[in-house]
């Protein structure tokens, strides 16, 4: 299982490169570069120190007392990514594309970005080695995210606002992909999530591993034994694959990615690819996604602009079709109610993405032995996500 992707960039029939001519140099040249830095140790130690001192890795594994006896049943840990520097898991990609832009001296970095948390980690990443940065928005994003995109222009990128399409998150990554066919000379293009052509997706999983590979240590410390259940949220899919990774052989530990429900399945409203979309090609890659009888891309919704988007990374397609993993959804009123339940109870205001991973722990757990063991990933905190919750209760601040 570790060994996939192959060497097409394929998980069983998804993944792939599907990319006009154009791109394929870029493609090629990212994946020989990668392949080398891989095995490189000074490339590693690099990475490690960067993680550890400026990202403050390894994050911890927290017991949440009050959650578990709240709920009463099975035994409850976070993996506390919100901790990282910039306040999600993001960063952790972040670092490992812009030292990897650096190796093929290229000092101009593009990225796009749909809530604002990829160009703000990696507009970070860019500044702190003083590279050049341009992050692709669409216009509507960037109105109901401008705290993200004044926070961007702080860190010395420019945001540059895609006015096609739908005017969010899908519409910059083309335009990304645009830009960095005609500069692909200078610039390397990060993007956020296990999605993509190859070898982005196989890449990011790579960078994002890090967080199961830490957990496992972590649980095998505190209790002597593995988990029973891994739960985390899926956009893109990287936070929940880079927790599941180091336990993809182990049986016995059950995973479940939890998309957006947005207002329900039914209401057609929602950004749960499992449970309404079926495969199809978008920007590079075969992989499940929210599609009508004509191949057209539907809108999606959700709470959470983190968790909106109708494509889900290639890797998690094969483990659904396998049952490897269960995926389900959370609505945006069972997120809601998870954020609430968090704060209050263990005093962490958790990203809305986030809060769709708390709100399957609040459906799982008490059906569970109190004996068995449940961790869930914090991907982010929720810090960003007051002021929309405030406006959507009415709250004037
Ligand atoms: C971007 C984001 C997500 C969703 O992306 P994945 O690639 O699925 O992890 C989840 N949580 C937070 C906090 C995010 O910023």
């Amino acid at each position: 299982m570790s060994m996939l992707p192959d060497s097409h960039g394929r998980f069983g029939p998804y993944g792939g490169r599907y990319v006009p001519e154009t791109l394929m140099p870029a493609l090629l040249e990212l994946e020989a570069e990668y392949a080398k830095v891989k095995k490189d140790r000074r490339f590693q130690a690099d990475l490690a120190y960067y993680l550890k001192q400026y990202v403050g890795r390894p994050t911890s594994l927290y017991r949440a007392d009050r959650l578990t006896k709240k709920l009463g049943g099975a035994k409850i840990y976070l993996k506390r990514e919100d901790l990282c520097h910039t306040g999600a898991h993001k960063i952790n990609n972040a670092i490992g594309q812009v030292l990897l832009a650096m190796r093929m001296k290229k000092r101009r970095i593009i990225a796009e970005t749909g809530a604002g948390q990829h160009g703000v980690a990696t507009a970070t990443a860019a500044a702190m080695f003083g590279l050049e940065c341009e992050v692709y928005m669409g216009t509507e994003d960037m109105q109901r995210q401008a705290l993200n995109v004044y926070r961007m222009r702080l860190l010395g990128a420019t945001v540059t606002g895609v006015d096609a399409g739908s005017r969010t998150l899908k519409d910059a990554i083309s335009e990304a992909m645009r830009d960095w066919t005609t500069n692909v000379r200078t610039t390397h293009y990060i993007l956020g999530s296990v999605l993509g052509a190859h070898p982005y997706p196989m890449m990011i999983r790579d960078f994002q591993a890090i967080i199961g590979k830490e957990a496992r240590k972590q649980i095998l410390a505190a209790e002597g034994k593995l988990p029973n259940y891994l739960v985390a949220c899926v956009g893109g899919g990287s936070n929940s694959i880079g927790l599941f990774h180091a336990f993809l052989r182990d049986p016995k530990v059950k995973m479940i990615g939890v998309e957006a429900g947005g207002s329900g399945i039914v209401s057609g409203k929602h950004a749960a690819r499992f449970s309404g979309g079926k495969p199809g090609v978008l920007q590079g890659t075969m992989t499940y996604l929210l599609q009508d009888e004509n191949g057209q891309i539907n809108l999606t919704h959700s709470v959470s602009a983190g968790l909106d988007y109708a494509a889900v990374g290639p890797e998690h397609s094969l483990y659904h079709d396998q049952g490897r993993i269960e995926y389900t959804y959370a609505t945006d009123t069972e997120a809601m109610s998870a954020f609430d339940l968090l704060a209050r109870e263990e005093g962490i205001v958790p990203a809305l993405e986030s809060a769709h991973a708390i709100a399957e722990v609040v459906k799982l757990a008490p059906k569970l032995k109190k004996s068995q063991l449940i961790i869930a990933n914090l991907s982010g905190r929720g810090d960003k996500d007051v002021q929309q919750v405030a406006k959507m209760r009415g709250v004037e601040l």
